[in-house]
């Protein structure tokens, strides 16, 4: 069994794919969260890794103090993070929200660890640069988002030129079948109820915006070498069929499973074995029917603001990522309204940006400035 470190385990991820690891035993060699130290603590008690690591340095004192009784190696700060992409594991699960995760991501894979990567930000930012990395250190990136691993199953059904098109599929979200006129009023609290997942809140918000999906396009670009016409995104309310590859006869191989991440996350754990798993058995009967609807492009603008990022390139994906970002942080503050965030997004990405070439630095420094443009518009 593999020996993993898990990045963001306090985090709706985190804890499920702390539910895996007990469940198979796998020997986790090192946590590391944000702020979270409460939970950290008591996954630190009842996990025993050899390290825990807070990010944020000002916890850092109050962890170690509260640890002192166990055997455990309690770290601080960003390089500290950094060094247990270096542990001795097999894999790194980066589940860390945010371009946060980026730098973690690239720092695994530049020391030849397998990545099982649930932060899709790192290949919204730099999709390209990751990927090189990963081929250049003869790692693989192992998707943790249902549908790309859904993807990455089905996909290895065929041979690359046999692929005709990815079927990305999304569940809608909250205001699925909802008219803008609807969107301009609801509330934070409304946007956070999804109908099938329990995630953490700026993934949920994307859900509502469909920003998730657009995100996903770009995520499946980079994972699977693909241009974005050539994914197709499916509107599928029942999210069991996590989506689907068409090949060039016209076969559509999909996935189908309960609506359950602890699936995706242990099948990136063990890849390339399969498991029992907690998820359960999916049984057809349970559904009845499904179905299945064009995205409304109308209502939510924001897959056409990630298509267009995709398509020009170069750093547009990480500006609109960054704006992204900051524009669902004011709405959880309650500081903006829920259409207010494709506005801002569409402002930044509109504006004419230096034509750097892609690096972490470049990615990182745009990002800072982009979430300053974009309080600043509030
Ligand atoms: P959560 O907000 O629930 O958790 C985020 C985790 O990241 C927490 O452990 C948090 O620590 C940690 N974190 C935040 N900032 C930093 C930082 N700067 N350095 C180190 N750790 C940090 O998010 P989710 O678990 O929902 O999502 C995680 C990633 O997985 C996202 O990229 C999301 O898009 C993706 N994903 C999530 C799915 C889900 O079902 N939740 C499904 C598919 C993809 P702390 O708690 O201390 O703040
Ligand atoms: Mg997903």
């Amino acid at each position: 069994m593999k020996s993993v470190c898990l990045l963001g385990s306090t985090g709706s991820i985190g804890v499920q794919a702390l539910d895996v690891i007990k469940a198979l035993n796998i020997n986790l060699l090192a946590i590391a969260a944000n702020e979270n130290i409460a939970l950290l603590e008591r996954q630190a008690r009842e996990f025993k890794p050899s390290v825990v690591c807070v990010r944020n340095e000002k916890y850092y004192s109050k962890l170690k103090e509260n640890l002192k009784d166990c055997n455990v190696s309690v770290v601080a700060g960003e390089d500290e993070l950094l060094n247990l992409c270096s542990v001795n594991c097999d894999i790194v699960l980066n589940a860390i929200v945010g371009v946060a995760g980026l730098k973690p991501t690239v720092c695994a894979l530049q020391n030849k660890k397998n990545v099982a990567l649930a932060n899709k930000e790192s290949l919204v930012v730099a999709g390209e640069m990751v990927m090189n990395i990963a081929k250049k250190n003869g790692c693989e990136v192992i998707p943790v988002d249902s549908e790309h691993s859904a993807i990455f199953q089905c996909i290895k059904l065929g041979r690359p030129f046999e692929v005709k098109k990815i079927i990305l599929t999304a569940s809608g979200g909250p205001f699925f079948g909802k008219t803008r006129k609807f969107l301009e009023n609801v509330s934070v609290c409304d946007a956070l109820k999804h109908p099938n997942w329990s995630m953490g809140k700026k993934i949920t918000i994307d859900s509502a915006t469909m920003m998730n999906k657009g995100l996903e396009l770009i995520e499946a670009v980079w994972l699977f070498n693909k241009k974005p016409q050539d994914i197709k995104i499916v509107v599928h309310p029942q999210s069991v069929l996590h989506s689907a590859v068409e090949y060039v006869d016209g076969s559509v191989i999909a996935h189908f499973s309960k609506p359950n991440m602890r699936l995706a996350i242990q099948y990136a754990l063990t890849y390339p074995n399969r498991l029992p798993s907690l998820a359960g058995s999916f049984s057809f009967e349970d559904y009845g029917s499904i179905s299945f609807f064009e995205p409304d492009y109308y209502t939510f603008s924001c897959l056409k603001l990630c298509e267009l990022a995709i398509k020009k390139g170069g750093l547009y994906p990480a500006v609109l990522n960054a704006a992204n970002e900051k524009a669902v942080e004011l709405f959880l503050k309650g500081r903006i309204k829920f259409l207010d965030i494709e506005k801002l997004v569409k402002r930044a990405i509109e504006m004419e940006h230096i034509n750097k070439n892609l690096t972490i630095e470049s990615v990182l420094e745009l990002d800072c400035l982009v979430k300053k443009f974009v309080e600043g518009l509030c």
